[in-house]
């Protein structure tokens, strides 16, 4: 039975990249040699190495004076990285979910931390709209969509601050104004490739600022200066990446998967406010294009694990929602299809039908 994959990250990836990823491990380039046992300085990694900045620059129409750096250690580590390189004295965090909590909790340790605002009385069912950001921040950081309660900040805004987004699960779905930012970074996994690598896509001026000594490792600079190939690269993880950006070039870039996505959500969430067995947990203007969280409608919570059941036996894979929040979630990233939400929302409709 065809499987419909809703993961939540790792995540489901183009079709075509996994199988260029299958050649390219039995052969890399007409090498002879796997990808998975070539030397990181050969000529054709390196070739590998730049165009997959290339196309980063290219599918996020990024200016001139930004890099894009591939690093280990997940979005965790940025949570760190962030405060290390750039706070001084201050920093403001829009608390918007468990990763944005966990990222302010790191910069604790390196200055002032300011929390503008929180969504945690309502269980980051909304996205915070009255709140001021201190003008003499280093930086403010927000979480563009997050994950584990299906709300999302869809536009680039200027705060007047140094903004900082973590845009792990959003990223590449929609066009992104970089110029707001002065870094972005994302854990590939949710949207743009296999778990292992970290894009960091980051003002090049705005580096170097604060006074502190920094580790090696930690320091942007490092990575900046030796094209991200300061020590191994993770080159398998960076390989999936490249042919996934060649599969969104191909399909119309950022703009074309943004139309699709929305089309995706708005059919989803139309089907979630109309079918009588669900409801949808964020609030509406909140609600994410990217994780669609639900639960079972008052009066019927009794059905949830027989909807999960249901679901699995169709063929869907990975709706059950965060163990934090329960319910489902379907998470509707930009390789999963519109016949893939077309097969969830008919096995909603199904089971509606059979409790009615
Ligand atoms: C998954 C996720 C993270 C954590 O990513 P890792 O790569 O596992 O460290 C951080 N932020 C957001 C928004 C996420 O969805």
């Amino acid at each position: 039975m065809k499987k419909h994959v809703f993961n939540a990250g790792p995540c489901i990836l183009p079709q075509v990249a996994l199988d260029k990823a299958i050649e390219a491990i039995k052969d890399f380039k007409g090498t002879g040699v796997s990808v998975l046992c070539i030397s990181h300085r050969t000529k054709e990694w390196e070739a590998t190495m730049e165009e997959t900045r290339q196309l980063w620059k290219e599918l996020l129409n990024i200016p001139e004076d930004y890099e894009v750096l591939f690093l280990g250690g997940g979005a965790s580590l940025e949570f760190l990285m962030i405060p290390v390189n750039f706070l001084e004295k201050k920093a403001a965090y829009l608390q918007t979910g468990v990763w944005a909590k966990k990222a302010a909790k790191e910069a604790k340790a390196y200055g002032e931390v300011v929390i503008v605002a929180s969504s945690e009385d309502k269980n980051y069912t909304y996205i915070p709209k009255d709140f001021s950001v201190p003008q003499n921040a280093d930086y403010f950081h927000i979480t563009s969509n997050n994950t584990i309660y299906g709300t999302e900040i869809k536009e680039d805004k200027d705060y007047g601050v140094p903004v900082i987004c973590d845009m792990s699960s959003d990223i590449l779905s929609r066009p992104v104004d970089v110029s707001k930012y002065e870094m972005i970074y994302a854990g590939a996994q949710k949207n743009a490739g296999p778990a292992g690598v970290t894009v960091v896509i980051v003002k090049k001026s705005a580096l170097g600022k604060v006074s502190r000594y920094i580790p090696t490792m930690l320091d942007y600079r490092t990575h900046l200066d030796k094209g991200s190939m300061f020590n191994t690269p993770p080159v398998f993880p960076i390989l999936v990446m490249n042919e996934t950006l060649k599969w969104l070039k191909s399909i119309g870039g950022v703009e074309a998967m943004q139309k699709i996505n929305k089309q995706k959500a708005d059919m989803l969430y139309a089907e979630i406010d109309r079918n009588t067995m669900f409801v949808g947990t964020a609030e509406k203007d909140s609600r994410s294009n990217m994780n669609v969280c639900f639960v079972m409608a008052p009066g019927k919570e009794e059905f949830e694990a027989e909807f999960m059941e249901f679901a699995k036996e169709k063929g869907m894979v990975g709706v059950k929602g965060h163990r934090s929040v329960g319910g489902f979630r379907a998470s509707i990233y930009n390789a999963c299809t519109v016949e893939d939400v077309q097969a969830l929302i008919n096995c909603m409709k199904e089971f509606e039908a059979i409790h009615q």
